[in-house]
Protein backbone atom coordinates (compact mmCIF):
# COMPACT_ATOMS: atom_id res chain seq x y z
CA UNK A 1 0.00 0.00 0.00
CA UNK A 2 1.32 3.91 -0.87
CA UNK A 3 2.09 5.58 1.90
CA UNK A 4 -0.34 8.08 2.90
CA UNK A 5 1.59 11.22 1.16
CA UNK A 6 2.26 9.11 -2.21
CA UNK A 7 -1.92 8.88 -1.94
CA UNK A 8 -2.15 12.53 -1.57
CA UNK A 9 0.17 13.78 -4.06
CA UNK A 10 -1.76 11.30 -6.65
CA UNK A 11 -5.06 12.31 -5.58
CA UNK A 12 -3.80 15.87 -5.85
CA UNK A 13 -2.28 14.97 -9.67
CA UNK A 14 -5.43 12.77 -10.52
CA UNK A 15 -7.86 16.05 -9.55
CA UNK A 16 -5.67 18.52 -11.27
CA UNK A 17 -5.34 16.31 -14.85
CA UNK A 18 -9.37 16.17 -14.46
CA UNK A 19 -9.88 19.85 -13.93
CA UNK A 20 -7.38 20.82 -17.11
CA UNK A 21 -9.27 18.49 -19.22
CA UNK A 22 -12.63 18.32 -18.22
CA UNK A 23 -14.98 21.12 -20.04
CA UNK A 24 -17.72 22.64 -17.56
CA UNK A 25 -20.48 24.16 -18.73
CA UNK A 26 -19.20 27.94 -18.21
CA UNK A 27 -16.05 26.37 -20.57
CA UNK A 28 -18.73 25.52 -23.27
CA UNK A 29 -20.31 28.84 -22.97
CA UNK A 30 -16.96 30.51 -23.74
CA UNK A 31 -16.09 28.19 -26.37
CA UNK A 32 -19.85 28.93 -27.93
CA UNK A 33 -18.81 32.68 -27.83
CA UNK A 34 -16.26 32.83 -29.51
CA UNK A 35 -12.71 32.98 -29.56
CA UNK A 36 -11.07 34.23 -26.77
CA UNK A 37 -8.29 37.25 -26.97
CA UNK A 38 -5.73 34.32 -26.22
CA UNK A 39 -6.52 32.66 -29.82
CA UNK A 40 -5.05 36.55 -31.12
CA UNK A 41 -1.76 35.50 -29.68
CA UNK A 42 -0.79 32.78 -31.22
CA UNK A 43 2.01 33.74 -33.31
CA UNK A 44 3.50 35.18 -30.34
CA UNK A 45 2.92 32.04 -28.46
CA UNK A 46 4.55 30.18 -31.30
CA UNK A 47 7.17 32.64 -31.82
CA UNK A 48 8.43 32.45 -27.93
CA UNK A 49 8.03 28.94 -28.58
CA UNK A 50 10.29 28.03 -31.42
CA UNK A 51 11.83 31.13 -32.91
CA UNK A 52 15.67 30.71 -32.39
CA UNK A 53 15.89 34.72 -32.40
CA UNK A 54 13.96 34.63 -28.79
CA UNK A 55 16.66 32.25 -27.54
CA UNK A 56 19.46 34.58 -28.29
CA UNK A 57 17.45 37.61 -27.00
CA UNK A 58 17.21 35.82 -23.83
CA UNK A 59 20.82 34.51 -23.79
CA UNK A 60 22.20 38.34 -24.82
CA UNK A 61 20.30 40.12 -21.73
CA UNK A 62 21.13 37.05 -19.13
CA UNK A 63 24.95 36.95 -20.37
CA UNK A 64 25.22 41.02 -20.21
CA UNK A 65 23.44 40.60 -16.75
CA UNK A 66 26.40 37.92 -15.78
CA UNK A 67 29.01 40.57 -17.14
CA UNK A 68 27.67 43.48 -14.88
CA UNK A 69 27.11 41.42 -11.89
CA UNK A 70 30.97 39.94 -11.91
CA UNK A 71 31.95 43.50 -12.26
CA UNK A 72 29.67 44.53 -9.03
CA UNK A 73 31.07 41.90 -7.11
CA UNK A 74 34.82 42.76 -7.93
CA UNK A 75 33.89 46.40 -7.16
CA UNK A 76 32.37 45.45 -3.87
CA UNK A 77 34.99 42.82 -3.14
CA UNK A 78 37.74 46.23 -3.43
CA UNK A 79 35.45 48.41 -1.01
CA UNK A 80 36.61 48.77 2.28
CA UNK A 81 34.51 47.32 5.12
CA UNK A 82 31.96 44.53 4.57
CA UNK A 83 28.64 45.23 3.56
CA UNK A 84 25.86 44.78 6.20
CA UNK A 85 23.27 42.79 3.93
CA UNK A 86 24.20 39.88 1.73
CA UNK A 87 23.59 40.91 -2.05
CA UNK A 88 20.92 39.27 -4.22
CA UNK A 89 19.17 39.05 -7.22
CA UNK A 90 15.93 39.17 -7.72
CA UNK A 91 14.02 37.22 -10.48
CA UNK A 92 10.92 37.35 -11.21
CA UNK A 93 9.69 33.54 -12.32
CA UNK A 94 7.09 33.19 -15.37
CA UNK A 95 8.99 33.76 -18.60
CA UNK A 96 11.66 35.20 -16.60
CA UNK A 97 12.93 32.34 -15.48
CA UNK A 98 10.60 29.33 -16.08
CA UNK A 99 9.18 28.81 -19.52
CA UNK A 100 5.73 28.30 -19.05
CA UNK A 101 4.33 27.90 -23.06
CA UNK A 102 3.00 24.62 -22.02
CA UNK A 103 -0.27 26.74 -20.55
CA UNK A 104 -0.22 29.06 -23.72
CA UNK A 105 -0.68 24.89 -25.47
CA UNK A 106 -3.66 24.48 -23.53
CA UNK A 107 -5.29 27.66 -23.85
CA UNK A 108 -5.28 27.90 -27.33
CA UNK A 109 -6.28 24.08 -27.54
CA UNK A 110 -9.21 24.35 -25.17
CA UNK A 111 -10.31 27.73 -26.74
CA UNK A 112 -10.37 28.81 -23.26
CA UNK A 113 -8.94 31.88 -22.01
CA UNK A 114 -6.70 32.40 -18.69
CA UNK A 115 -8.68 32.70 -15.30
CA UNK A 116 -6.62 32.72 -12.38
CA UNK A 117 -8.19 29.44 -11.51
CA UNK A 118 -6.83 27.71 -14.23
CA UNK A 119 -3.54 29.16 -13.71
CA UNK A 120 -3.70 27.78 -10.44
CA UNK A 121 -4.66 24.29 -11.59
CA UNK A 122 -1.70 24.75 -14.27
CA UNK A 123 0.70 25.60 -11.53
CA UNK A 124 -0.27 22.22 -10.00
CA UNK A 125 -0.31 20.35 -12.94
CA UNK A 126 2.23 21.78 -15.38
CA UNK A 127 5.01 20.90 -12.95
CA UNK A 128 7.12 18.63 -15.36
CA UNK A 129 5.92 20.77 -18.53
CA UNK A 130 7.89 24.06 -17.34
CA UNK A 131 11.06 24.29 -19.37
CA UNK A 132 14.28 26.95 -18.72
CA UNK A 133 13.96 30.19 -19.81
CA UNK A 134 16.88 30.53 -22.08
CA UNK A 135 20.16 31.72 -20.22
CA UNK A 136 18.38 31.72 -16.95
CA UNK A 137 20.02 28.80 -15.87
CA UNK A 138 23.64 30.10 -16.56
CA UNK A 139 23.58 33.06 -14.78
CA UNK A 140 21.43 31.84 -11.63
CA UNK A 141 24.51 29.31 -11.37
CA UNK A 142 26.91 31.85 -11.87
CA UNK A 143 25.56 34.54 -9.37
CA UNK A 144 25.31 31.72 -6.68
CA UNK A 145 29.33 30.82 -7.69
CA UNK A 146 30.08 34.11 -7.15
CA UNK A 147 28.23 34.79 -3.62
CA UNK A 148 25.41 36.77 -4.36
CA UNK A 149 21.81 34.90 -3.28
CA UNK A 150 19.48 34.14 -5.51
CA UNK A 151 16.09 35.25 -4.91
CA UNK A 152 12.72 34.50 -6.29
CA UNK A 153 9.64 37.13 -6.21
CA UNK A 154 6.54 36.03 -8.16
CA UNK A 155 2.43 36.53 -8.13
CA UNK A 156 2.65 32.32 -8.09
CA UNK A 157 -0.46 31.36 -5.69
CA UNK A 158 1.63 30.94 -2.63
CA UNK A 159 -0.72 28.03 -1.58
CA UNK A 160 1.24 25.93 -4.71
CA UNK A 161 4.82 26.62 -3.23
CA UNK A 162 5.29 23.34 -2.60
CA UNK A 163 4.80 22.72 -6.67
CA UNK A 164 6.58 26.16 -7.72
CA UNK A 165 9.33 24.35 -5.92
CA UNK A 166 9.09 20.99 -7.54
CA UNK A 167 9.23 22.89 -10.82
CA UNK A 168 12.26 24.82 -10.18
CA UNK A 169 13.85 20.94 -8.90
CA UNK A 170 12.39 20.11 -12.28
CA UNK A 171 14.31 22.51 -14.31
CA UNK A 172 17.26 21.76 -12.16
CA UNK A 173 17.66 25.01 -10.49
CA UNK A 174 19.34 24.84 -7.00
CA UNK A 175 16.86 25.16 -4.69
CA UNK A 176 19.05 24.59 -1.40
CA UNK A 177 17.27 26.95 1.43
CA UNK A 178 14.13 27.44 -1.07
CA UNK A 179 11.78 28.67 1.40
CA UNK A 180 13.83 31.48 2.76
CA UNK A 181 14.68 32.62 -0.81
CA UNK A 182 11.28 32.37 -2.86
CA UNK A 183 8.14 35.31 -2.14
CA UNK A 184 4.82 33.90 -4.02
CA UNK A 185 1.56 36.11 -3.44
CA UNK A 186 -0.09 35.28 -0.49
CA UNK A 187 -3.81 34.20 -0.36
CA UNK A 188 -6.14 37.16 -0.86
CA UNK A 189 -3.13 39.75 -1.67
CA UNK A 190 -2.85 42.25 -4.66
CA UNK A 191 -0.70 41.77 -6.97
CA UNK A 192 1.47 44.67 -6.18
CA UNK A 193 4.69 43.13 -5.29
CA UNK A 194 5.92 46.33 -3.44
CA UNK A 195 5.90 44.92 0.34
CA UNK A 196 7.49 41.91 -0.36
CA UNK A 197 10.27 43.72 -3.27
CA UNK A 198 10.40 45.86 0.29
CA UNK A 199 10.61 43.03 2.84
CA UNK A 200 13.78 41.43 0.25
CA UNK A 201 15.34 45.01 0.76
CA UNK A 202 15.30 45.09 4.10
CA UNK A 203 16.69 41.38 4.65
CA UNK A 204 19.34 41.72 1.31
CA UNK A 205 21.66 44.43 -0.47
CA UNK A 206 19.86 43.81 -4.25
CA UNK A 207 21.86 44.33 -6.95
CA UNK A 208 19.66 43.57 -9.46
CA UNK A 209 15.88 42.70 -10.88
CA UNK A 210 14.91 40.55 -13.49
CA UNK A 211 11.19 40.47 -14.57
CA UNK A 212 9.09 39.97 -18.00
CA UNK A 213 6.54 42.96 -17.05
CA UNK A 214 7.45 46.48 -15.44
CA UNK A 215 5.32 45.82 -12.48
CA UNK A 216 8.29 43.34 -11.80
CA UNK A 217 10.43 46.31 -10.95
CA UNK A 218 8.20 49.38 -9.79
CA UNK A 219 4.73 49.89 -9.06
CA UNK A 220 5.02 53.50 -10.78
CA UNK A 221 4.41 51.12 -14.11
CA UNK A 222 1.15 50.36 -12.96
CA UNK A 223 -0.67 50.62 -16.09
CA UNK A 224 -3.55 53.36 -15.97
CA UNK A 225 -7.33 51.27 -16.23
CA UNK A 226 -9.58 52.50 -19.08
CA UNK A 227 -13.13 52.06 -19.08
CA UNK A 228 -15.96 50.35 -21.77
CA UNK A 229 -15.92 53.00 -24.35
CA UNK A 230 -12.37 54.78 -23.95
CA UNK A 231 -11.39 56.41 -27.53
CA UNK A 232 -8.60 55.74 -29.32
CA UNK A 233 -6.56 58.85 -27.73
CA UNK A 234 -7.18 57.63 -24.66
CA UNK A 235 -5.46 54.77 -25.14
CA UNK A 236 -2.56 56.34 -27.03
CA UNK A 237 -2.01 58.66 -23.85
CA UNK A 238 -1.90 55.71 -21.65
CA UNK A 239 0.51 54.07 -23.51
CA UNK A 240 2.18 56.69 -24.14
CA UNK A 241 2.30 57.69 -20.05
CA UNK A 242 3.34 54.13 -19.55
CA UNK A 243 6.16 54.11 -22.20
CA UNK A 244 7.41 57.95 -20.41
CA UNK A 245 7.56 56.05 -17.14
CA UNK A 246 10.29 53.72 -19.11
CA UNK A 247 12.30 56.32 -20.19
CA UNK A 248 12.15 58.36 -16.59
CA UNK A 249 14.11 54.66 -15.63
CA UNK A 250 16.64 54.80 -17.89
CA UNK A 251 19.30 54.99 -15.32
CA UNK A 252 18.41 51.14 -14.70
CA UNK A 253 17.65 49.54 -17.93
CA UNK A 254 21.16 47.07 -18.29
CA UNK A 255 22.29 48.43 -15.49
CA UNK A 256 20.60 46.87 -12.20
CA UNK A 257 16.95 46.00 -13.71
CA UNK A 258 17.10 43.68 -17.07
CA UNK A 259 13.85 42.91 -19.13
CA UNK A 260 12.85 39.78 -20.55
CA UNK A 261 10.49 39.97 -23.72
CA UNK A 262 7.01 38.65 -23.45
CA UNK A 263 4.85 38.97 -26.40
CA UNK A 264 2.08 36.41 -25.31
CA UNK A 265 0.97 38.01 -22.55
CA UNK A 266 1.51 40.97 -19.83
CA UNK A 267 -0.12 44.00 -18.75
CA UNK A 268 0.77 45.88 -21.79
CA UNK A 269 -2.28 44.43 -23.29
CA UNK A 270 -4.31 46.16 -20.74
CA UNK A 271 -3.68 49.21 -23.34
CA UNK A 272 -4.82 47.56 -26.57
CA UNK A 273 -8.19 48.57 -27.95
CA UNK A 274 -10.88 45.97 -29.21
CA UNK A 275 -9.56 47.33 -33.07
CA UNK A 276 -5.83 47.80 -32.69
CA UNK A 277 -5.54 49.53 -35.72
CA UNK A 278 -6.53 52.68 -33.63
CA UNK A 279 -2.85 52.57 -31.77
CA UNK A 280 -0.80 51.40 -34.14
CA UNK A 281 1.42 53.24 -36.16
CA UNK A 282 -0.17 55.62 -38.63
CA UNK A 283 0.15 55.59 -42.64
CA UNK A 284 -0.45 57.37 -45.36
CA UNK A 285 0.31 54.62 -48.27
CA UNK A 286 -2.84 53.81 -49.67
CA UNK A 287 -3.92 50.15 -51.31
CA UNK A 288 -4.61 52.12 -54.75
CA UNK A 289 -0.98 53.10 -54.73
CA UNK A 290 -0.06 49.44 -54.18
CA UNK A 291 -2.05 47.70 -56.41
CA UNK A 292 -2.08 49.95 -59.76
MG1 LIG B 1 6.53 36.90 -15.26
Amino acid sequence: MKPASTRHTCAVVLAVILALTTVTPNALAEQASGAPPEQGSLLANVYTMTSAEYRACCMSIYRAATYRLEEIVEEMAGEAGSAPLRPAVVLDLDQTVLDITSFQTFVYQSGLSYTPARWSVYEQAGVEEVLLVPGAGEFIAEAEALGVSVIYLSNRNEANQEFTIAALEHVGLNTEGIEDRIYLKPTGASSDKSPRRDAISARYNVLMIFGDNLRDFSEVFKPERLGEGATADEYLSAIRARSDAVEDALCHWGVDWFMLPNCMYGEWQKHVPDNPVDIMTPTEMTVEQTEN
